[in-house]
């Protein structure tokens, strides 16, 4: 009997005002960022003022959850119970396709057949809170 291979378990993640529409989003299963409407620059993670221009002018849309794997590392070692049982796992930034980079783990995919420039796309693991909000972690699965 082959060992089942498991992803790592997230927890339900700490939100503030900047985060909190990201998070919400993730627990819809959308894939939130922020557009400045001043400058238009798309940007993540969630800020109060764009990173570029500094205007506090921002909206919130849901992005395509397409991408491709930036750069990434196998993990093979992690005393962390939450992430013991998950190893090997890939941790990556993802080159979203409206222009952030997203750090994330690839996921139902043997991490020895990732490779830098491999389409993804989004996949969330529901993190409920203590406090009955409806949250999500975003990771990445082959395209
Ligand atoms: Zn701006």
């Amino acid at each position: 009997m082959a060992d089942e291979k498991q992803n790592p378990e997230y927890s339900a993640p700490a939100i503030d005002w900047e985060s909190r529409a990201y998070w919400e989003g993730a627990g819809r299963g959308e894939l939130v960022l922020q557009r400045c409407r001043d400058c238009g620059v798309v940007q993540h993670r969630p800020r109060g003022l764009c990173a570029s221009c500094l205007s506090d002018d921002i909206e919130h849309f849901v992005a395509s959850g397409r991408g491709e794997v930036y750069t990434y590392s196998v993990v093979r070692q992690n005393q962390m119970p939450a992430f013991a049982k998950a190893v090997p796992y890939v941790v990556s930034y993802v080159q979203l396709e409206e222009g952030p980079q997203l750090l994330t783990n690839i996921v139902d995919c043997d991490p020895d057949t990732v490779t830098i420039g491999m389409p993804v796309k989004v996949d969330f693991v529901p993190t409920p809170s203590k406090n009955g909000d409806v949250l999500g972690v975003p990771r990445f699965v082959p395209a």
